[in-house]
């Protein structure tokens, strides 16, 4: 095994905590999903016989492959998910964190009634609205959830963002902050086949940030597995 990550994992988890008590928050609330694209399946069982649990990719073909090596892991899909692709998807995710459009919804409701099961998904807002990311725009967010909560095999689970990439993250503090209200606003509303449990954000360069501005779900891939190539 490596060497690196048992100790990568280690300081994650450490740095987890510190954010989350930074702020008075219990560092068991906020959960690490380990972005495991690119990496190879060898590395990956390791990361798992470490305690990790909760394993996230983004592209579709890998997360399929992954998750015919690895069922019994949690998979998470993150990335952008084309609404021809849903089939590779439905029953072998514990999340999707990518619902950005009613196209979407529909084939994710129509597959996961077809297999008889209810398909978990984050909303993914494209809070800074840039013009390269997925996600629904902020100030549609209420719409559409109210939309999407007439599917009966699509349960919403909360919101996503991806921060704009910057060096300073306290500059996308406000992007944060700003997902984390309408999380708080979504969650005192009653609607059905919506239970705001989850705010998906932060990864590696700014998961302190998002974690002291109320993520509790975080997807890191490169503090852990290193620099992609
Ligand atoms: C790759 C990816 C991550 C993890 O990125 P790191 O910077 O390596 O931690 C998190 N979320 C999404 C949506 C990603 O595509």
């Amino acid at each position: 095994m490596p060497q690196y990550l048992p100790e990568r994992i280690a300081e994650v988890e450490r740095k987890i905590a510190e954010a989350a008590l930074n702020v008075n928050r219990k560092p068991t609330d906020i959960k690490l999903v380990a972005v495991t694209k690119t990496i190879s399946l060898e590395i990956i069982r390791q990361a798992v016989d470490l305690g990790l649990k909760e394993l996230g990719e983004n592209r579709v073909q890998e997360l399929s492959e992954k998750h015919q090596a690895l069922p019994a892991v949690n998979w998470h899909l993150i990335g952008h998910l084309q609404k021809n692709k849903v089939r590779h998807v439905v029953g072998k995710v514990k999340l999707v964190h990518s619902l950005d459009s009613y196209g979407l919804a529909v084939e994710l409701n129509k597959r996961s009634e077809a297999m008889g099961l209810v398909t978990d998904a984050l909303v993914q807002v494209n809070v800074a609205q840039e013009k390269t990311k997925h996600g629904v725009d902020p100030a549609e967010v209420m719409d559409f959830v109210h939309t999407v909560s007439a599917f009966e095999h699509l349960n919403v689970k909360g919101l996503m963002t991806v921060a704009p990439f910057v060096s300073d993250p306290e500059e996308v503090r406000p992007v944060f902050r700003e997902l984390h209200r309408q999380f708080d606003y979504l969650k005192t509303m009653d609607i059905p086949h919506v239970d705001m449990q989850y705010l998906s954000m932060g990864m590696s360069n700014d998961y302190k940030v998002a974690i002291e501005e109320g993520s509790n779900l975080v997807r890191i891939g490169s503090k852990i597995f290193g620099k992609r190539i």
